[in-house]
């Protein structure tokens, strides 16, 4: 790790995944003091690998992260802390935030690079398969599972927009409702149009091997072999920091920024999965070097 002076830090990035290592490079090229703060929880942690972002495409989400971070740490100006942030405040200049460990920190500039804690329903077996036969994107592993025996974990206008966009990728598709379901005559009859079968017992159990899905247990006691699921999964903010010095939230969830990734907060700066719904590696990567440039000029409108 580069030595630093905790007292000479321009940004602070909380989050040092894709998002915050992103920003952390535009920042670093741009000579700048930064401290990253991350505890090593990125969401995609079990997911084997990581497809459609150029140049890595199949590859480990862990070893992309790892890349990142070796050449991101090459500039010496950027420092790492393993640390969990748990306290953020205002302060006359900037920013102080505090860490588990009891250490603190001010910045002139905070950029949340959190990401997003996905809170998996209570069903047996569905977290030792999340990332690995029970997905949440088509864009990041539908064509791994296209053509297979597919069942979409969702109701209402969620079930619906997943079907329409797993529906180029497999013509066997089952949206299991698991409780009774919630579509709209007009949404019945896509279903019908299309062939998807709707299945509303409830879900008790999803046996697996190791991750990857053999069956469904429904609650009748019957099995249904299905070779992928996806989930639509609610999320809420990985840390509660952002919400605690007075981000506004969209109703959504996310974190609300403006087009140049600046929050509510005068000086707060948000990117990646924390405020955005297009949820990529990707996409955390572009915020985050928007981000970096758009702290580095603020910092350069503020001295020059
Ligand atoms: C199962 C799964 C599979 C996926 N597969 C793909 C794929 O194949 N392709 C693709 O493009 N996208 C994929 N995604 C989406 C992709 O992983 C995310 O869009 C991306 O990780 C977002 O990056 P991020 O930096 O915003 O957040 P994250 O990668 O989630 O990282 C947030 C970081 O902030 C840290 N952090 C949070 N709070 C604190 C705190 N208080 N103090 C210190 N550190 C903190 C966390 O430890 C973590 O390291 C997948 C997502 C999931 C859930």
């Amino acid at each position: 790790m580069n030595n630093y002076n905790p007292d000479a830090m321009e940004v602070i990035i909380l989050g040092g995944s894709y998002a915050g290592l992103s920003a952390a490079m535009a920042l670093g090229r741009s000579l700048r003091n930064v401290l990253i703060i991350d505890n090593g929880l990125p969401c995609n942690r079990q997911t084997p690998h990581s497809h459609n972002f150029l140049t890595q495409d199949g590859e480990k989400p862990a070893e992309i992260a790892r890349k990142a971070k070796e050449q991101v740490l090459a500039y010496s100006t950027v420092h790492w802390l393993e640390d969990t942030a748990v306290k953020g405040e205002k302060t006359q200049h900037g920013f102080l935030i505090t860490t588990t460990s009891g250490k603190s920190f001010t910045a002139k500039k905070l950029v949340v690079a959190t990401g997003v804690k996905d809170n998996l329903p209570d069903i047996k077996g569905l977290a030792a398969c999340w990332g690995i036969s029970v997905v949440h994107c088509p864009y990041c592993h539908g064509y791994e599972i296209r053509n297979q025996k597919t069942g979409i974990l969702a109701n209402g206008d969620k079930a619906i927009h997943l079907a329409s966009l797993v529906k180029n990728l497999t013509d066997d598709l089952t949206i299991l409702t698991s409780g009774k379901a919630d579509f709209s005559p007009e949404q019945q009859a896509k279903l019908e149009k299309h062939n998807i079968k709707v299945v509303e017992l409830e879900i008790v159990e999803i046996e697996h091997d190791g991750g990857v899905l053999k069956n469904l247990l429904l609650i009748d006691g019957s099995k249904a072999g299905f070779d992928a699921v996806y989930a639509a999964v609610p999320f809420e903010q990985h840390s509660h920091i952002p919400a605690a010095l007075g981000c506004e939230l969209t109703e959504h969830h996310h974190i609300q920024i403006d087009h140049l990734q600046r929050t509510s907060v005068p000086g707060v700066y948000a990117c990646g999965d924390n405020s955005s719904g297009m949820r990529s590696v990707a996409n955390a990567v572009s915020s985050g070097n928007l981000t970096g440039g758009m702290v580095n000029k603020e910092l350069t409108d503020e001295s020059f």
